[in-house]
């Protein structure tokens, strides 16, 4: 068995409000946030990331809540996974992210891990995400400080798969992302927080914070799907949240947003071309072509690319069929469920 890595040294700086830990954001250049930790310390132990200092924002307590007002469900940076996966309002009324909260990894890492933790997280790839050893044996890439991506070594852009199960459901629910600055609070749809650039994600400044999501109240029915290698805690090789209302049989709106294929979490253009149809084999088979042309999963895990891209079609035509059925209840996917 290997000794597990060390953590580098580093000073811990630890806010208590928003303000404060902008201001550290701002003074200390070398920095990194830390939340929950799952997704940050494994890449500090692989010397991915070199801070040398850490702005731990668990001591913020506004960022610990979830509020309902009217018809939004407003829900901290801080709020961890396994709350959203337990709580039956949740459940009720924004049922694709109660789903996708219960499909990330396994129960200690949704105990730790946070809804802002899970938004930023870093893009993947089998390159990247490997001891300091490796990357040094198999040569630096683009996202390592290299000046090449072993991917695709003939591009200029880093191809690395953000694999965040939130994202996409929030996407579908069309929510929207607080984000707090030096100037203030904005708020961005969930789609615009992320690039399709695996180096540099996130549309967030380097003094900026995810502070809350906010999602709307809604007639539609949602759910997510996942598929992974290791059924019992694993990123997705691809996954789908849809949200979608029908009226007399007939869809009424129509949202999908797939993860884990592209450097970001897409939407999927071209729905609105299915709307007042039957969900019937061919509105199936369109939503299944509409996912298939638009996702563009690359080699950026063990499973090939192509295989990726077929079970993000093959998870829309499944989720919709689910969906639109008279008596659909939440589409999820428990750790455990078959695919
Ligand atoms: C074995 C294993 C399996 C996993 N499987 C899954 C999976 O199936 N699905 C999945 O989605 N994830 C998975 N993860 C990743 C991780 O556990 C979760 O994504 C978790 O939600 C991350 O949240 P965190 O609070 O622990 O984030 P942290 O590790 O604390 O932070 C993650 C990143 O977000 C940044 N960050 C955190 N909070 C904020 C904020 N409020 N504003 C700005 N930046 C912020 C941090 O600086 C860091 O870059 C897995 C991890 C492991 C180790
Ligand atoms: S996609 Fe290319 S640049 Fe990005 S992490 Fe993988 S090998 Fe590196």
């Amino acid at each position: 068995m290997t000794a597990p890595l060390p953590l580098p040294r580093v000073r811990v700086i630890r806010p208590a409000t928003v303000e404060a830990a902008i201001a550290a954001r701002a003074e200390c250049p070398q920095h990194e946030v830390l939340a929950g930790g799952t997704d940050l310390l494994v890449n500090l132990r692989r010397g991915l990331l070199a801070p040398t200092v850490l702005i731990d924002i668990t001591g913020i307590a506004e960022l610990e809540e979830i509020r309902t007002t009217g018809d939004r469900t407003r829900i901290g940076a801080l709020v961890r996974l396994a709350r959203l996966a337990e709580d039956p309002a949740i459940a009720s009324r924004h049922a694709a992210l109660h789903a996708a909260a219960a499909s990330v990894a396994a129960p200690g890492h949704r105990r730790l891990g946070t809804v802002g933790g899970n938004l930023c997280l870093q893009t993947r790839c089998i390159y990247f995400n490997q001891s300091a050893w490796w990357r040094a044996a198999n040569g630096a890439c683009l996202k390592s400080g290299g000046e090449v991506c072993h991917v695709a070594p003939e591009g200029e852009r880093c191809h690395a798969a953000f694999s965040g199960d939130l994202a996409p459901a929030l996407i579908a629910l069309d929510a929207e992302i607080e984000i707090a600055g030096p100037g203030g609070r904005r708020r961005v749809a969930c789609a615009d927080l992320y690039h399709e650039e695996g180096r540099a994600h996130l549309r967030l400044a380097a003094d900026e914070l995810v502070t809350a999501i906010e999602v709307p109240a809604s007639a539609a029915r949602s759910g997510y799907l996942k598929e992974r290698i290791r059924r019992s805690f694993d990123f997705p090789l691809a996954g789908v949240a849809i949200a979608c209302r029908t009226e007399g049989g007939r869809l009424n709106a129509l949202r999908i947003s797939v993860t884990g294929t592209n450097s970001r979490p897409l939407l999927i253009d071209g729905t609105a071309a299915l709307l007042g149809r039957r969900v019937d084999e061919s509105v199936l088979t369109a939503a299944e072509k509409l996912v298939a042309k638009q996702v563009r999963p690359m080699r950026t895990t063990l499973f090939p690319a192509n295989h990726r891209r077929s079970i993000a079609a093959a998870l829309t035509r499944r989720l919709l069929g689910a969906l639109a059925a008279p008596a659909a209840a939440e589409v999820g996917a428990p750790p455990t469920e078959a695919p």
